[in-house]
């Protein structure tokens, strides 16, 4: 079960449900495959129990009877988290305050028995890799929130492990830094190439960082897919409405179009049904001439919002809809428009109406 120099394991999840002593049902028995090297994001709402399956992959909760964890095909479930080589990162970055940073990085390689000079090169590499620098001989207390997570970051990978295992590692730093620590957490995770199960409920993250994404709810997967499956296919209303703005049209289909208050917009999907629910994303529909349109409505508010305009139209769908336009697009409240959709772009979701 050793690292295969940093390549990690490939991590499977079979049938891993988890009720608590309390009768708290906190996982549906669900199911997952990860691959070698791959970066899998759990991504939901508070409560939905991404903790519980990442404690659950940790050997830090067992699941209950039946479900299994296998690390290149071996059974770990009885394994104990010491003994199942994974780094882990969590909120609260628990490391030794007291400490200095280079000790604090080299504290599993340490108890691991590793000889005082592999463990200064290593150390050195990671300062290197996570950009600390110049701080390996200050104490924990002395550094800011960013700096801690890196050397959280540093200290879990430094044992090379099969498996890196992170719960919302960078939750608790203001949103600048969050994005720059994204980015410098992506670039590690790739040079690395560590099979890593990421939790988070920010769906920015989840989009920059995974390479495939799960989705949960209530203790259940909802999806799973890359970020761009998720994000223009996602599988359900939920899915939709939680990884970014989504206009959600019901309205009666005919002829393989969308009927709707303003007109009508083609879809790409054959359907049998004559009523259902789809979903549009806002930055996907464009503004055009009435006349250039097969869907017109009257703007009812236009908001700056730095990068881009949006605008709400109504009259073209029962529910106003929310529109992405670039900021050099002249329009204002009142204007009529014509909406113009790319029939990819609208998805039709199971629920019916
Ligand atoms: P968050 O983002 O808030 O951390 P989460 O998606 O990680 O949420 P979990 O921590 O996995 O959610 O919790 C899932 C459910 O299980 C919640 O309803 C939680 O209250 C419950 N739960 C977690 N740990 C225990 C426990 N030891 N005993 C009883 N219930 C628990």
């Amino acid at each position: 079960m050793t690292a295969d120099d940093g390549h990690g394991v490939a991590v499977q999840v079979a049938a891993c449900g988890k009720t608590f002593a309390d009768g708290t049902r906190a996982l549906e028995p669900a199911s997952l495959s990860i691959a070698r090297g791959e970066t899998l994001v759990l991504l939901g709402p508070s409560g939905c129990g991404k903790t519980t399956m990442l404690r659950i992959i940790a050997g830090l909760e067992s699941p209950d009877a039946g479900g299994r964890v296998l690390f290149d095909g071996a059974d770990v479930s009885a394994v104990p988290i010491e003994k199942r080589n994974v780094g882990m990162v969590f909120q609260s970055y628990a490391l030794f305050p007291n400490m200095t940073v280079a000790d604090n990085i080299g504290y599993g390689l340490k108890i691991r028995g590793v000889a005082k000079a592999e463990r200064a090169a290593r150390i050195a590499e990671l300062v290197a890799l996570t950009n600390i620098a110049g701080l390996e001989h200050r104490r924990i207390d002395q550094l800011s929130g960013g700096q801690r997570q890196r050397v959280a970051l540093a200290r879990a990978v430094a044992i090379r492990p099969a498996v890196l295992l992170l719960d919302e590692p960078l939750t608790a730093l203001d949103a600048a830094l969050r994005e720059r620590l994204r980015g410098e957490l992506d670039r590690l995770l790739r040079s690395l190439g560590i099979t890593t199960i990421y939790v988070t409920h920010d769906q920015a993250e989840a989009m920059a960082l995974g390479d495939r994404i799960v989705v949960m709810s209530k203790g259940a997967i909802a999806q799973v897919g890359t970020p761009r499956e998720i994000y223009f296919r996602p599988a359900t209303r939920f899915v939709a409405e939680f990884v970014g703005a989504a206009n959600i049209i019901e309205a009666e289909i005919a002829d393989g179009a969308l009927r709707l208050p303003g007109g009508h917009w083609r879809i790409a999907d054959s359907v049998s049904r004559s009523r259902a629910v789809a979903m549009i994303r806002p930055e996907t529909i464009r503004i055009a001439a009435t006349e250039a349109a097969t869907l017109r409505g009257v703007v009812d508010s236009v908001s700056f919002v730095g990068d881009r305009q949006r605008v709400v139209v109504s009259g073209a769908t029962a529910r106003p809809l929310a529109i992405d336009a670039p900021n050099a697009l002249p329009i204002r409240g009142g204007d009529r428009v014509g909406l113009v959709a790319d029939p990819e772009a609208i998805r039709l979701l199971p629920e019916h109406l």
